[in-house]
């Protein structure tokens, strides 16, 4: 399995899976223009992927899906209010799924899990591949970890995990305080802090990649959010590749090999 952030953060997330010769799209939150750019910076053609999962309906997640669909022939899947909250996704026939379904693609089986988020049915998703059981699991979006999160996230070989703010950088930053309350709420978005529990729960020796993703541009720093996560896994098992994903330029591919992933300009590693 393969992994690539194209790119993440506020103003657009979309993440390629890859196992075998099947190709998913997790979000296509830029237009389609950038989206082919960023696709063909990595050597994939938008019409190889067979299909595309929208998390959820907020324009960062959704924005490109229904031309990019239109223009390559995928097919589209979505929770069922995520097409109520984005009715275009009913033009170009999005399949609808109940948040917790597992979708099967190809060589990948790909587990839907409910978000804590102010979508109306936002899900992030845990892809495994049939051919050699490497798990990847993508999470973002969501205001705070459920308990349940610790068993649906164990054993992943590589995990894409929002780490949107630094909790004081956002008390302090530009935003008015209803944009703070949302951001930091229950159903808003993950800090550094509260990305480094989770992790610390699901860290284990066999898994090789942990990619941060989603961060703030003006609530976070790479280098902040990375310090955070590197303190928190102390003292856990993990021993793989930590990184931080970047809105304006792709990275990858994240594979399960420790090692294989090559560095790229809209990435920060850190091996531990
Ligand atoms: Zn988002
Ligand atoms: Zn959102």
């Amino acid at each position: 399995m393969r992994v690539w952030v194209l790119g993440t953060g506020s103003a657009g997330n979309a993440v390629l899976v890859e196992s075998g010769s099947t190709r998913v799209i997790i979000d296509a939150g830029f237009p389609v223009r950038e989206l082919a750019k960023r696709l063909a910076g990595i050597g994939v053609s938008g019409d190889s992927i067979e299909g595309a999962i929208v998390t959820h309906e907020h324009n960062d997640h959704v924005r490109g899906v229904c031309a990019a669909a239109k223009r390559w022939k995928w097919d589209v899947y979505a929770s069922t209010g995520t097409i109520a909250g984005y009715p275009l996704l009913r033009e170009i026939c999005a399949r609808p799924f109940v948040a917790g379904a597992t979708l099967e693609l190809g060589d990948l089986s790909v587990q839907t899990v409910r978000t804590p988020h102010d979508g109306t049915e936002p899900v992030a998703v845990v892809a495994t591949a049939r051919s050699s059981g490497t798990r990847a699991g993508i999470v973002y979006d969501l205001g705070h970890v459920p308990a349940s999160y610790r068993t649906t996230f164990d054993r992943l070989d590589i995990l894409v995990l929002e780490s949107n703010h630094d909790e004081g950088m956002l008390r302090a930053g530009p935003y008015p305080p209803s944009v703070q309350a949302r951001i930091g709420g229950a159903f808003g978005h993950l800090s550094n802090r509260r990305a480094g529990m989770f992790a610390r729960d699901c860290a284990h020796a066999g898994l090789a990649q942990l990619v941060l993703a989603h961060l703030s541009e003006r609530c976070n720093d790479p280098a902040i959010a990375l310090s955070s996560m590197r303190d928190a896994l102390a003292r856990t098992g993990f021993r793989g590749v930590l990184s931080a994903a970047s809105q304006g330029a792709s990275c990858g591919p994240f594979t399960a090999g420790r090692g294989a992933t090559a560095l790229s300009g809209g990435q920060l590693s850190l091996e531990l």
